[in-house]
């Protein structure tokens, strides 16, 4: 097959509203500003990608975010002969990854279109039919944490994310509060986004291990490697690292200091799906396992992960929900999700449809 040029290129900016304010220890957030791409490849095929920034852990800011995909626009216009190889080059140098994983979902997704097979084919999988999603419980009283659980237990889910980081003591009242709620059975891992100290988070973690606790993510600051690294000597669970690995790289420096267990990738941090593949085969080759992670993506962005999440062996773990807690979007299709099953699209492209006045209706401004 040949890899269709890219005509042109649209970019919208949107802000997706949560159904409730959401908290993690490094803040609270009530909407997601996400970047929106429609390509159009030769052929007349269009595609759709979504970016969803962080200034948090990428230092991004809107106005980046923006200039980076019109700078990434003009270079794929220029180009004559784009390959998967070139597109992935071209993004792994853009100064904002998710403005790049935004323009290059759009151009994955317009090349499956047009060679009539899904996003997960043109990545080599499905590997997997579907993939289990945790969802996430956002940082509040421990009680109410309990009852959100229970909520989502009711509602299918098998497997429960619970933010902590923001006070010791009540994270380990959180972690108790939730399993007493749930009961054996429901797998329960945990994020403390950064939020301890390295003698904190080996205290709370040695406490909550009597819960069950699949494994403890991010519990100290990025660049302490030789901090997670204790912490995860004196931890009788597992270690996941998130805000310390971007690029493929960065794997390795957390393997050499014996820092962590699991990766957790996300598609934003990569510069896209192809980016993602390569953290993914990083992580095998370092012998450590993957989950597979999200910011603030809606179901366009989301099913892009989940093409992803499906199609690398290493992956072990996943957490896509965040299109769950958004109140509105404006695309449907693509992933649905079924008592925490999310089911790869069959295609083709991501089988997404974008709604153009849901789209109108949510986009903060619109740029050419
Ligand atoms: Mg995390």
């Amino acid at each position: 097959m040949s890899w269709p040029r890219v005509e042109s290129v649209e970019i919208f900016c949107v802000q997706l509203p949560y159904r409730e304010a959401f908290t993690i220890a490094t803040g609270t957030s009530t909407a997601s500003w996400n970047l929106v791409v429609k390509v159009v490849v030769e052929g007349g095929v269009e595609g759709w990608g979504e970016g969803s920034p962080s200034y948090t852990v990428l230092g991004e800011t809107r106005g980046s975010v923006v200039a980076s995909a019109r700078r990434l626009a003009e270079l794929l216009a220029a180009e004559r002969e784009l390959s998967p190889e070139r597109l992935y080059e071209l993004c792994s140098q853009s100064p904002s990854p998710s403005a790049a994983a935004a323009v290059e979902e759009a151009v994955l997704d317009a090349w499956a279109r047009s060679a009539g097979v899904s996003v997960a084919k043109l990545l080599g999988g499905p590997y997997r039919e579907a993939v289990e999603t945790d969802v996430t419980i956002g940082i509040m009283e421990p009680e109410e944490q309990a009852k959100r659980a229970l909520k989502f237990v009711e509602m299918g889910f098998r497997v429960l994310k619970l933010k902590l980081g923001l006070d010791p003591e009540k994270d380990v009242e959180r972690v108790k509060a939730v399993r007493d709620a749930v009961g054996e059975g429901i797998r329960i891992r945990v994020d403390a986004n950064q939020g301890w100290s390295v003698e904190q988070a080996v205290s709370v973690i040695n406490r909550i291990a009597r819960f069950d606790v699949e494994y403890v993510e991010q519990p100290v600051r990025w660049d302490d490697l030789q901090g997670l690294a204790r912490v995860r000597r004196e931890s009788p669970l597992p270690i996941a690292v998130d805000e310390s690995v971007k690029k493929p790289a960065d794997v390795f420096k957390v393997a050499r200091a014996e820092a962590a267990d699991i990766v957790n990738i996300k598609v934003m941090k990569s510069g896209g799906l192809l980016g993602a593949l390569r953290v993914a085969h990083a992580s095998e080759a370092a012998g450590l396992a993957n989950m597979v992670g999200c910011m603030g993506e809606g179901r366009l962005g989301i099913t892009g992960a989940v093409c992803f999440a499906a199609s690398a062996l290493n992956v072990k773990y996943v957490d896509l929900d965040s299109d769950v807690l958004l109140a509105e979007d404006y695309a449907e299709g693509g992933s649905a999700i079924e008592k925490g099953a999310r089911k790869v699209p069959e295609g083709p492209g991501l089988g997404v449809k974008v709604d153009a006045s849901k789209l109108t209706k949510l986009a903060a401004v619109k740029r050419a």
